[in-house]
């Protein structure tokens, strides 16, 4: 790990320079080739553009048209939430979550070490969109690469005059869970512990310092550059098991080759595990995450549902960031359900009993050899109905579908 106190671009160039990070800075497309292939004359046109309600409503109807949902794991049409926050009177802000905190995830990450500059130029027309006075990237800090990259080409940004010095700040997160949800993330971004707010008021109403705030993950930001420059077409045209547009799958476990996978948004985990490369030599498929720990675990048997936003909702989970984990017969899916109730135990923020107390009683009734089902159920339904956020909300899930669907384990 590395030590820089405060992540302004200057003090992390500063920190890299005097070989305080450890970051193995990987081969990406800088400023100069990306300017040279074409970047940011999407966001000069936007910018020199002499009716900008006219050009905002194009521009929302084009994601609209392409399909393009929140990829942090919410799935709400980016389009209407631009529409939502630039209603709002300003002075506005915008917040990226790059968190990427839900064990599995790595799209964005392998998205920044790449091309850095689709995200920057995405996130600048978001900026431009809802007429913000200033970004926060809000940025994992176990990404030593990632920190190094932005850092040094949002200076190149603001030296390149496409920026106003300081316009961009980026924000270090410290390894807590719970602030890549993301009312606690814009209480981080204040200075504060990361505790979930109450909904409603929303953030897009009273967000960063009680302005009304965007917030869009990386991945969301870097197909808005896409869709702009290239049409709604490279989304909406992509069509599998009824489903539209293009999933950015992070996969591990027991597969062949792991890592990001992108695929139709309809892909079953037998698509997905044919892209990784097949199973590990003497395993055999027997259970998968579709997407986070708090998606909990679906049987091998459940291998012809397609992995999309809404697709999932039936068999009472869901594919939020698609982080997609293959466990196999060397596994046991109790193991691995009393592994997500630990994470959940140790990042729980605390501030409500249900998750706080309901995650603890979870792991110990699931150590046991034997499970007390009823008693699981009834803490189950206490955790969802009355947590205050997400985290305890969906906590229940694994437990949920691991008495479901692999009950001869429990
Ligand atoms: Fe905190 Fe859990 Fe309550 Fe969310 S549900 S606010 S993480 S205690």
């Amino acid at each position: 790990h590395h030590h820089i106190d405060h992540a302004t671009p200057e003090s992390v160039l500063a920190a890299v320079a005097a070989g305080d990070t450890h970051a193995h800075v990987p081969a990406y497309e800088a400023l100069d080739a990306y300017r040279t292939a074409g970047g940011y004359a999407t966001l000069a046109d936007l910018r020199a553009t002499r009716n900008a309600d006219a050009e905002f409503e194009r521009v929302q109807q084009t994601l609209l048209d392409a399909g393009l949902r929140g990829l942090g794991g919410a799935g709400f049409p980016s389009g209407r939430k631009w529409g939502f926050v630039r209603a709002e009177p300003g002075p506005r802000y915008l917040a990226v979550n790059g968190d990427e905190g839900e064990p599995g995830t790595f799209k964005d990450r392998y998205y920044l070490e790449r091309t850095p500059h689709l995200f920057l130029e995405g996130m600048l027309i978001a900026a431009w969109a809802v007429e913000a006075e200033r970004c926060f990237i809000y940025m994992r800090d176990e990404y030593p690469a990632v920190l190094d990259i932005l850092a040094t080409e949002i200076a190149a940004l603001e030296a390149a005059d496409l920026i106003k010095p300081g316009y961009v700040e980026l924000r270090r997160g410290a390894g807590a869970y719970i602030c890549g949800e993301e009312s606690a993330m814009i209480e981080s971004i204040e200075g504060k512990r990361g505790l979930p707010r109450h909904r409603p008021p929303f953030v897009a109403q009273v967000g960063i310092f009680n302005r009304p705030t965007l917030v869009n993950n990386v991945e969301t930001l870097l197909w808005v550059t896409r869709i702009l420059r290239e049409g709604p077409e490279i989304l909406n045209t992509v069509e599998l098991n009824g489903r539209k547009g293009l999933r950015s799958y992070s996969v591990s476990g027991r597969v062949k080759n792991p890592g990001v996978h992108l695929l139709p948004a309809g892909s079953t985990i037998t698509d997905i595990i044919a892209a990784a490369g097949g199973m590990l030599d003497g395993h055999t498929f027997k259970a998968y995450q579709p997407g986070g720990p708090s998606s909990g675990l679906l049987p091998a048997s459940m291998h012809d549902v397609p992995l999309d936003f809404d697709t999932l909702q039936p068999h009472g989970t869901f594919i939020g960031s698609a982080a997609v984990v293959v466990l196999s017969d060397h596994d046991r899916a109790r193991d691995a359900a009393l592994n997500m109730l630990r994470f959940f135990e140790d990042e729980s923020c605390g501030q409500c009993t249900p998750c706080r107390v309901g995650c603890e009683k979870a792991v110990k009734l699931m150590q046991a050899d034997t499970w007390d089902q009823p008693l699981l159920t009834e803490l189950c339904t206490a955790m969802s109905d009355a947590s205050i956020c997400g985290l305890g909300q969906a906590a229940p899930n694994p437990i949920r579908l691991t008495m479901k669907h692999f009950a001869d384990e429990i």
